[in-house]
């Protein structure tokens, strides 16, 4: 807690933020809603439209020669969802909504940790990293520590728990990120013989692209500027869905794919994983709450709407990604589980609570 107390002094002198910043902090500490992220109630389970999933491992002759350009789900065996960090906003309830109970109230940062037949460990964003929860200054703004409650938990870290599962750093071979901002790509050094999968567009964004409060805050150079071992893409490749995608990435089978969703930053993508049971997209932070992704009634908490329309680099292509994602969802939720990189419901959902049958693990005890 001694980095968020320290963070949140920036926050109260707020020198040269930009004015919705300021709005959104101030209105957040005007409603005497600081963040707090309760621990005794269990989460509430909320489901998501994915299909009962199966379990491990490819069953026996089901590869087929010359299909390898397919996307079957055999080669992801299986799948964990980790939460890689707890954020407890300034905003309280107008972040994570009012019905929120138990663990569900904060946000997360959702990782996926995959387990393949042929291609190691892969892990889809990084959350924080050790060095984050460490010693979050300087690789860490003061003004995000603060701002979004962000909570420094070294068992947390992706690296603890890829540990707990029985692995080390060097089994993780890819790192296949949504974008870069300080709360997915913290991780990153701590897999260095991972192949890190980005959109270049992103990559570009994260080095370049630092002008302005909020570019310098969400971009963090000292997180991924130690022998990374980059591989930026650009968009091609058979559409997903309808989505532009990037196929073929390297060293990876096909099951796995960026899909460019941007709007919040200028390379964001979501990244498709195929697993037998189904497809998972991670959104990234193309939205952040479930109710958005709601066909019939989209809603969003007022705080977490303002903390997006903070964070956009283009509102019209961000909230046009946000209609094709509930298209999506509408059309072909009972194929494709769709999930933010930040709602805790989400990720309680896809865990082990859904019970003896998950294709979906939890962290602790995957199937
Ligand atoms: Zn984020």
């Amino acid at each position: 807690m001694t980095g968020v107390d320290e963070g949140r002094r920036p926050v109260r002198s707020h020198g040269g933020l930009p004015r919705r910043a300021v709005l959104l902090a101030g209105a957040a500490g005007l409603a005497g809603l600081a963040g707090g992220c309760a621990t005794l109630e269990p989460a509430p389970r909320v489901p998501l439209p994915l299909a009962p999933p199966g379990t491990d491992g490819p069953p026996p002759g089901e590869s087929r020669p010359g299909a390898a350009a397919e996307p079957t789900g055999a080669d992801v065996v299986r799948v964990h969802h980790l939460g890689c960090g707890t954020m407890c906003p300034v905003g309280g309830r107008l972040m994570y909504g009012p019905d929120r109970a138990g663990e569900t109230r904060r946000l997360v940062c959702h990782c996926l940790l995959l387990e393949t037949a042929a291609h190691g460990l892969v892990l889809v964003d990084t959350g924080l990293g050790l060095r984050d929860v460490r010693q979050p200054r300087p690789r860490l703004s003061p003004f995000f520590l603060g701002l979004d409650g962000i909570q420094l938990r070294e068992e947390e870290t992706a690296l603890r728990q890829v540990e707990r599962l029985g692995f080390s750093a060097r089994d993780v071979r890819h790192l296949v990120m949504t974008h870069l901002d300080f709360d997915h790509a913290g991780g990153i050094e701590d897999f260095p013989d991972a192949t890190v999968h980005v959109l270049g567009a992103e990559l570009e964004a994260a080095r370049r692209d630092r002008q302005g409060f909020i570019g310098r805050n969400r971009y963090r150079p000292l997180q991924w500027d130690e022998g990374v071992r980059w591989r930026p893409y650009d968009v091609g490749g058979e559409p997903w869905f309808g989505f532009a995608s990037v196929r073929d990435l390297d060293g990876l089978p096909p099951e796995i794919l960026l899909l460019p969703l941007v709007g919040h930053t200028r390379g964001h993508c979501g990244v498709a994983v195929r697993t037998r049971a189904g497809w998972l997209l991670h959104a990234g932070d193309a939205y952040f709450h479930q109710a958005e992704m709601d066909p019939a009634a989209p809603s969003c908490p007022p705080g977490l709407r303002a903390y997006q329309r903070m964070m956009e680099v283009d509102r019209e292509a961000r909230l046009a990604n946000q209609a094709r994602l509930r298209e999506l969802v509408r059309a072909r939720g009972g194929e494709v589980a769709v999930f933010s990189g930040h709602d805790a419901a989400e990720l309680a959902a896809l865990r082990g609570e859904r019970a003896g049958t998950a294709a979906v693990g939890s962290s602790g005890g995957a199937t």
